[in-house]
């Protein structure tokens, strides 16, 4: 099963992901994980998107298409995936149909999480994440129990590079112009499974066991 999690930053692509993995045992692709990694490295495609992602503008089309297409054909892939963070405009959505149509493959389901965008900024600027052990909290609606410390590990907790409001307010703007349009195109394909993102995170993962099942 080969999935698509669309949704504007900080609907809970990556907190659902997280569990369907488990819950279907198939990767997690997310470009903007593959991007920070190769930020931290110091890789020189990390050099190249560093400027972009500190900007809250999206790397250029044929990077992020290039990471996916050499991705997706890896071992573990074999029996699905979930795209988490792509395709993010529509030149990336063709260049995905044209790679899977060689690997006589296709997308199953685009689900698209749909969250009020007032809603988002402070979801965004209220992350936290573990150094160590990868697991997210939100300073209001899901705190540790001590300040910037990991409940599960004991590890300090950070707050990604993009996720400041002047950063924040311009990934929801090309979210808008250059990901929205992805509705429509995955409308035509008749692939798009629209979810209620806002609620108890186990409640929006029921809804969307639900319409991959
Ligand atoms: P994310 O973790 O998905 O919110 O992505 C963080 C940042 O990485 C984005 O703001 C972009 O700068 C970059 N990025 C991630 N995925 C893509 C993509 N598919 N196309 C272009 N840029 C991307």
């Amino acid at each position: 099963m080969n999935v698509i999690l669309l949704g504007p930053p900080g609907a809970g692509k990556g907190t659902q992901a997280k569990m369907l993995v488990e819950e279907y045992q198939i990767p997690q692709i997310s470009t903007g994980d593959i991007l920070r990694a190769a930020v931290k490295e110091g890789s020189p495609l990390g050099k190249e998107a560093k400027a972009c992602m500190d900007k809250g503008e999206l790397v250029p089309d044929s990077v992020v298409i290039g990471i996916v297409e050499e991705r997706i054909q890896q071992p573990d892939c074999a029996k699905g995936y979930m795209l988490d963070g792509f395709p993010r405009t529509v030149p990336q959505a063709e260049a995905l149909d044209g790679m899977l149509q060689n690997l006589s493959s296709q997308i199953d389901h685009v689900v698209s999480i749909e969250v009020a965008s007032e809603e988002l900024v402070g979801r965004l600027t209220g992350r936290r994440t573990c150094r160590d052990c990868g697991v997210g909290f939100h300073v209001m609606f899901d705190p540790p129990e001590q300040e910037g410390v990991c409940d599960k590990c004991g590890g300090e907790l950070y707050q990604r590079d993009d996720d400041n409001v002047e950063t924040v307010t311009s990934r929801l703007e090309v979210y808008e112009s250059q990901t929205l349009p992805l509705i429509d195109y995955y409308t035509a394909q008749e692939k798009i499974r629209p979810i209620d993102g806002v609620g108890d995170i186990k409640e929006i993962f029921g809804r969307v066991t639900q319409v991959l099942s």
